[in-house]
């Protein structure tokens, strides 16, 4: 059972207007005064109330621009002051923190390779007790969700209550279109545990590339996450880091005002509730009876178990269980079913019932 999160709702945070998606843009790195101005300018023009950039930059390689540092936070104040938008960046120590703290900044982030190391996070989350500066935690840049939730813990427990989380996919060493493997499973398995936790998804480096942004923050409000991070450079071809990904101000406004279409997690019609109450009444219906299934297979299990049990033979034929798997892969292709779920249901399944057979072997 997950142990639950102490927070503060996102809506308490005076950050965000809803509706959906909430939303945070700015450079991927600050990298001049009139650089963060002018991209902070023409996103303020249409509403976006929370600037991102990076002022210390994780790079791959050393030499290439790490950021400009502790001198880009003057023009984060400056941004602030200019056109009243809140403002953020990635911390990956104790003294990015302090930084922050001391400059007045609004909201810091993780990012996926700090996520992954406890000790920083720790450093970080000390560093940030009893400060009022909200988190948002990127996932590790390994499909890892404990040390996701890790993360979120020694910061909750450092009495940080105003946290979020920001999906960026995970590396990979697969060939792949995108940057970072979106693993959305994973976000969701999140979503489900702390669905209280406000939600980002940051389509730009998962995706990697402009032409992906559309359909990566589609499919995160389809999800009915609650925000986007997206990166928006005044002009980004002259960008000194994550070129290929950013979008301009008035690109951004096009995608999320004309590309996007966020649908309604809930409704109030009194139609809508009808249908939906008959279409979840069907879907019970059909749980239980795959409920009483499984337990009937399990029965058959057992049977099989004590049969081999008298007959002295071993419980696992992996020829057998080859055999169902390419059978049922065969058939649930023919009734519309992924390859991904039938094999993930049937090893679910099989591996259940080893276990009931062994405990008859056991017994
Ligand atoms: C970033 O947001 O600029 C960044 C470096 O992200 P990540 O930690 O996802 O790589
Ligand atoms: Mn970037």
């Amino acid at each position: 059972m997950a142990k639950t999160l102490d927070l503060v709702p996102v809506g308490e945070w005076g950050f965000f207007t809803l509706p959906r998606p909430m939303v945070i843009a700015g450079p991927c790195s600050a990298e001049t005064e009139e650089q963060v101005m002018e991209t902070a300018r023409g996103l303020n023009e249409f509403g976006i109330h929370v600037f991102r950039a990076g002022i210390w930059k994780p790079r791959t390689h050393p030499g290439c621009f790490e950021g400009i540092g502790t001198e880009g936070l003057k023009w984060l104040q400056k941004v602030k002051k200019t056109y009243g938008m809140k403002v953020c960046t990635e911390i990956a120590s104790e003294k990015h923190a302090y930084e922050c703290i001391k400059y007045g900044i609004d909201m810091v982030w993780l990012g996926a390779r700090t996520t992954a190391n406890p000790f920083l996070v720790q450093e970080i989350a000390d560093a940030l007790r009893d400060t009022d500066i909200p988190v948002l935690v990127k996932n590790p840049v390994n499909p890892d969700l404990d040390l996701w939730i890790g993360a979120l813990e020694r910061l909750n427990r450092a009495g940080v209550k105003k946290l979020g989380v920001i999906h960026r996919g995970f590396s990979t060493s697969e060939k792949q279109a995108y940057r970072n493997d979106p693993g959305w499973k994973i976000a969701i398995e999140l979503r489900t545990r702390y669905p209280e936790l406000p939600f980002f998804a940051d389509p730009s480096h998962m995706g990697g590339k402009r032409e992906y942004l559309l359909e990566l923050s589609q499919r995160a409000m389809d999800l009915g996450l609650e925000g986007l991070m997206i990166e928006s450079h005044c002009n980004p071809a002259a960008a000194l880091s994550d070129a290929g990904q950013q979008l301009t101000p008035d690109g951004l406004r096009n995608l999320l005002e004309c590309g996007l279409k966020v649908r309604d997690n809930d409704s109030d019609s009194e139609a809508y509730r009808e249908g939906i109450v008959q279409l979840r009444a069907q879907i019970d219906i059909i749980d239980e009876n795959l409920l009483y299934s499984f337990a009937s297979r399990m029965g058959v299990s057992k049977k099989i178990g004590q049969y081999k049990k008298e007959h002295n033979i071993a419980i696992l034929q992996t020829s057998r269980w080859d055999s169902i798997l390419a059978a049922m892969r065969e058939r649930g292709a023919a009734y519309g079913l992924s390859d991904e779920f039938i094999t993930t249901v049937f090893t679910a399944i099989h591996e259940e019932s080893v276990r009931k057979q062994n405990e008859i072997l056991e017994a």
